[in-house]
């Protein structure tokens, strides 16, 4: 069978000029190769509609003050842009610290967690279910929830449940009803499956509010445009503070959303080389890490076609890291398509890299650092021996206390 050849450009041809332009996602929400929306018939439907309130919401001048007012007097945005200016002399850099560790409910989850309860509240939803691993995610969605008197569904892996038990008690604080998933792995992948599952059998009064720039059309635009406000900020700030943009922005990458949150608004500026760091974990083998674009294969997983960790079958792999929230076989389509087209460079940062780059922020800065934040501060590190003199940027996505039962059993701690 032969076709006619296309006049328009097929979606792999897509360039870094495209996105900058604002023509990606296209129309079948891909970026590039990367994207679309592979969900079941039942719930077509409900991401084509999701994606119209979605974009008539944010150009709605009152939804957009609505958001902004969360924001501000909710969430506590604008966050700081902390120097780091021990940390800057020893590693012989200039550092700032765009500091979502000072969010409510401390990362920052809770930037998309109220935009997109306050777009369920604007579709008529219900009630509203969620997926958590680690738990943070639940966490800020129970309390963007509770703020707008939605109720609220957290489908979270058993194995997760009983890891994250305080987090789990923090949910049922909020007023959420937290359902443990003993269906495959009982850890995030199987989470997403069965809130997947949930909105398909009532896809009209129930609205998913997924945690990270990943899953089906419009969700990585929408989690995108949601935490796009960290580096909107963080560009203002440091031209404030600093005079200059950075030579270099960098986030750790699980789903990637806090990433392409600081990324994003920095994507057009040439100078600015920008950085992804990736769970690297204990090793380079199956189940020792979750560095999904550095080892990954191209592949759909949770309605997206994008990157992977997948063995020769299809079969997801298991990961590992030491930072829960970094713990996911899959990245965000955008990351995908950053990476194909070279704008961003992904490399990994090992547990013991991450555990490290705790104690040194903790005792050159008094920030004590989530472990996901970590990643990044170690990627820091590494780039900045490699450009003496240098401005960076690094986006310290929320806060360390979460991990002080994982810190204490890795030992450490002791003054650097
Ligand atoms: C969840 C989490 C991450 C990873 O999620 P992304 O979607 O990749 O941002 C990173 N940092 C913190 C503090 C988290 O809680």
């Amino acid at each position: 069978m032969s076709a006619a050849p296309s006049p328009r450009l097929t979606a792999s041809e897509a360039t870094l000029e495209d996105l900058i332009a604002g023509r990606l996602p296209d129309e079948q929400g891909r970026y590039g190769a990367f994207g679309g929306r592979f969900v079941p018939e039942t719930l077509m439907p409900a991401v084509v509609r999701l994606e119209e309130e979605a974009r008539r919401a944010l150009n709605d001048a009152s939804f957009v003050q609505e958001l902004d007012l969360e924001l501000s007097e909710w969430v506590g945005r604008p966050t700081p842009l902390t120097p780091a200016r021990r940390l800057g002399r020893s590693w012989g850099v200039t550092v700032y610290l765009k500091r979502e560790d000072l969010t409510h409910t401390g990362a920052h989850k809770i930037n998309n967690a109220i935009g997109q309860a306050l777009l369920a509240k604007r579709l008529g939803a219900s009630r509203v279910v969620a997926e958590t691993g680690a738990g943070q995610h639940g966490v800020a969605a129970a309390a963007a929830c509770a703020r707008l008197g939605i109720p609220c569904t957290v489908y979270m892996g058993a194995v997760d449940a009983k890891r994250q038990a305080p987090n789990v008690d923090r949910m049922h604080r909020l007023g959420a009803e937290v359902k443990e998933v003993t269906a495959g792995d009982q850890t995030l992948r199987a989470a997403i499956d069965e809130a997947l599952r949930d909105w398909v059998s009532d896809p009209e009064s129930t609205y998913y509010l997924l945690g990270s720039a990943v899953g089906p059309h419009p969700y990585p635009w929408l989690v995108c445009v949601l935490q796009s406000v960290i580096g909107t900020e963080a560009r203002v700030q440091i031209l404030q503070q600093h005079g200059r943009l950075p030579d270099l922005a960098v986030a750790c990458v699980g789903g990637g959303s806090n990433a392409i949150g600081l990324f994003h608004p920095l994507i057009r500026d040439e100078q600015v080389a920008l950085l992804g760091v990736e769970a690297g974990g204990m090793g380079h083998r199956i189940g020792e890490h979750a560095a999904t674009i550095h080892y990954g294969t191209p592949g759909v997983l949770h309605g997206a076609y994008s990157v992977l960790l997948q063995d020769q079958d299809g079969q997801i792999q298991e990961t590992h890291s030491v930072s829960a929230g970094l713990d996911y076989p899959g990245v965000g389509p955008e990351h995908a398509f950053l990476d194909s087209v070279g704008r961003v460079t992904y490399e990994t940062a090992s547990d013991e890299e991450a555990l490290a780059a705790v104690d040194e922020c903790c005792a050159l800065e008094g920030i004590l650092p989530a472990l996901e934040s970590a990643h990044a501060m170690a990627g820091a590190k590494r780039w900045a021996a490699r450009h003496p003199g240098s401005c960076i940027l690094v986006g310290m996505s929320g806060r360390g206390d979460k991990d002080l039962a994982t810190l204490m059993a890795a030992g450490g701690g002791e003054a650097t």
